[in-house]
């Protein structure tokens, strides 16, 4: 009997456990065996492997092992995930490939961030015997190759939850909010949520703003904003934490600025990882079924050092219209370019940010 092993990697996001989930009674209605490795590559290298399916009872078919079930729609990952420098390493992902092999195990598949497939992408070019499949998750939306990762609509509900409880509070008073949201290198989550959250402005890592003149640009709009005559009664400001201005000495900098304005009062509130948490939402979930069912369609079709990919412009179709088959080379690539900014998608998102600014402080 077929058997594919499955961990989550690098940072959690809501959808990972729908995704397993999903990857188990696919596997299992093929008769593939699923194997889960605990704590990502961490365990992968030392072989932390526990059976996911089982024997259906009396049969020669398969299920899910008990007890799994409550978990498709949490947060999270229940099989755990790691950092794992150890996995830079060609010899440790020689040993996990090893592991692989002593169990029997003919192939991998990887959820998790960019550097998670990254590493997966090592793995398959080094071991070509294994078959190994990546699934995008990172509320980040920072992978290359796919318009939408796992966790990141989910984690878009919840900063908007929180700009419109944010601004409850900050219409009652009159004051000026900088909500702080996650995103080292990538302003997706601080852009995509401050237009849906009618902010009045954003600020992203990827801008060549001083802080001088952030300050004064944020000044500027506070002070416009809470003129006699204007209506508005409160300001909110979605600032990405990659941006190198640490916000709460920004609140207070500018509150400073302002002390010439009766009761205006300047606050800062970050988001950090209340982010990562809580139950995917339902595109997060629908998006882990249809990725998971590219990734083991790939598994069976002795496909390897692949990763699914949502409304991709790249990779070679699948059964469904909107998943593709990205080479993970391709996914690399394009991740770097996203990053350093040379990627025509990040470019067109500060065009586009550039169109949306003077709308957003109206
Ligand atoms: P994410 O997958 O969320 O982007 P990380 O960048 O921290 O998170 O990567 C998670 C893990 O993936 C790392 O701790 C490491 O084990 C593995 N990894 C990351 N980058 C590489 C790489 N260049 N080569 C091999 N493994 C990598």
């Amino acid at each position: 009997m077929e058997k594919v092993a499955i961990l989550t990697s690098g940072g959690d996001a809501p959808g990972m456990n729908a995704a397993i989930w999903a990857a188990i009674k696919l596997a299992a209605v093929n008769g593939t065996q699923v194997v889960g490795v605990e704590g990502g590559y961490d365990g992968l290298i030392d072989g932390s492997f526990r059976p996911l399916t089982k024997s259906a009872d009396g049969g020669a078919g398969l299920r899910p092992v008990a007890g799994l079930a409550w978990t498709a729609g949490t947060g999270g990952t229940f099989l755990g995930s790691s950092r794992c420098p150890r996995f830079l390493e060609p010899k440790n992902r020689a040993n996990a490939a090893a592991q692989l092999r002593e169990a029997a195990i003919g192939g991998l598949i990887v959820i998790g961030g960019n550097g998670s497939l990254t590493g997966a992408h090592l793995l398959a070019l080094e071991h070509p015997d294994l078959r190994v499949i990546g699934v995008p998750a990172s509320i980040d939306n920072d992978i290359g190759g796919t318009l939408d990762a796992l966790g990141v609509d989910t984690a878009l509900n919840t900063i908007i939850d929180a700009c419109d409880r944010i601004s409850d509070t900050a219409r009652s008073h009159h004051r000026a909010v900088i909500l702080e949201v996650m995103g080292r290198r990538s302003g997706y989550l601080a852009m995509a949520s401050a237009v849906a959250a009618t902010a009045d402005a954003v600020i992203l890592p990827e801008e060549t703003r001083t802080e001088d003149e952030i300050r004064a640009r944020l000044e500027e709009l506070i002070r416009r904003s809470f003129a006699p005559g204007s209506d508005k009664r409160r300001v909110l400001i979605i600032k990405a934490e990659g941006v190198a201005v640490p916000t709460t000495r920004l609140a207070r900098q500018l509150q400073d600025q302002l002390a010439d304005i009766p009761n205006v009062t300047v606050r800062a509130t970050i988001l950090g990882h209340l982010v990562r948490g809580g139950h995917p939402s339902y595109h997060d979930r629908m998006l882990a079924g249809r990725l998971a069912l590219a990734a083991m369609t790939a598994f069976h079709d002795d496909h390897t050092d692949l990763m699914t990919g949502w409304n991709s412009p790249i990779g070679t179709p699948t059964a469904d219209a909107n998943v593709r088959l990205i080479e993970l080379a391709d996914m690399v690539s394009e991740t770097k370019a996203m990053l350093d900014g040379s990627s025509p998608i990040v470019q067109r998102r500060i065009q586009l940010l550039n169109k949306v600014r003077e709308v957003l402080a109206l």
